[in-house]
């Protein structure tokens, strides 16, 4: 049985920022991933109804482990509160992986979903910290493993070490 994976909808479309080499090797092993049907392509703060486009938002003073647990808060630029929006989009996408039987998460980095080994710091300067967004943070707490688009490696000898 191949290990399935949930991937943020956004990596699928390739907007990935990385230089050239990292981009290609990240599109083939995606579409081989896709040819062999582990993909599960989802965007958490799509399917839990926020717009395209929407204003950025950011975790304040905290991490997504902190908001889901009721201690963090996540607000748009503009100030507006969208903290239970991205409770929601983290809820819906562990249903989703749970249900698809995914074991593992590639997702995009500095989201304040799905961002794994860092997401920006709530000053909205353009400054990262170490930390995950809440939907990484909730897949790692009910045992779904998760990976950034800079660890396609990590990923791969993941499911090696898994498969055989
Ligand atoms: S990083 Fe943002 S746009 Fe991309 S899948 Fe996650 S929630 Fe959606």
């Amino acid at each position: 049985m191949k290990i399935k994976i949930l991937v943020s909808a956004c990596l699928m479309g390739f907007r990935v920022r990385y230089n050239g080499s990292e981009k290609a090797k990240v599109i083939s092993q995606l579409a081989l991933w896709e040819q062999e049907r582990r993909l599960v392509i989802h965007c958490p703060e799509l399917a839990a109804g926020l717009p395209v486009p929407r204003p950025p938002a950011e975790i304040l003073c905290a991490d997504g482990s902190d908001v889901m647990h009721g201690r963090g808060r996540i607000i748009e630029n503009t100030g507006h509160d969208v903290t239970e929006h991205y409770q929601l989009a983290a809820w819906l996408a562990l249903r989703t992986a749970q249900e698809a039987g995914c074991r593992a998460a590639l997702l995009t980095d500095g989201s304040p979903t799905c961002g794994s080994q860092n997401i920006y710091d709530g000053s909205f300067n353009n400054i990262r910290k170490a930390g995950m967004g809440v939907a990484a943070s909730l897949f790692a707490e009910h045992g779904i493993a998760v990976f950034s688009e800079t660890q396609i490696p990590a990923l791969i000898h993941w499911i090696e070490e898994r498969e055989g």
